[in-house]
């Protein structure tokens, strides 16, 4: 499954750095795959893009956002519910696009 920034993220940025896929943006940035650019989907905080995050399989053990993030504000994105092996497919789907 992907995770999900909550509006009780304070800004602080400590999250976009440690993600593996890129999957983290600021908030009112735009987004980008595969060299193509798409519209935030934020404007108030940092948010994280569904189809970039992997929660860090194929990476690390546990969602590193979720472990730096010091609001507690990165939980599972109920409306983007993944299985391992999925998320294994979309890490190996994600290895050959530009991030
Ligand atoms: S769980 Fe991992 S892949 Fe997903 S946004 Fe957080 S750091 Fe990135
Ligand atoms: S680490 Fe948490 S509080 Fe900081 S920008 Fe990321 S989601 Fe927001």
């Amino acid at each position: 499954m992907a995770l999900l920034i909550t509006n009780e993220c304070i800004n602080c940025s400590a999250c976009e750095p440690v993600c593996p896929n890129s999957a983290i943006y600021e908030g009112g940035i735009s987004w980008k795959l595969d060299q193509k650019s798409f519209e935030t989907l934020c404007n108030d905080h940092f948010f994280i893009v569904p189809e970039k995050c992997t929660e860090c399989v194929g990476f690390h053990n546990e969602p590193q956002c979720a472990a730096v993030c010091p609001a507690d504000c990165i939980i599972i994105d109920p409306d983007n519910v993944e299985s391992k092996e999925e998320l294994i497919i979309k890490k190996g789907k994600l290895d050959f696009i530009h991030l």
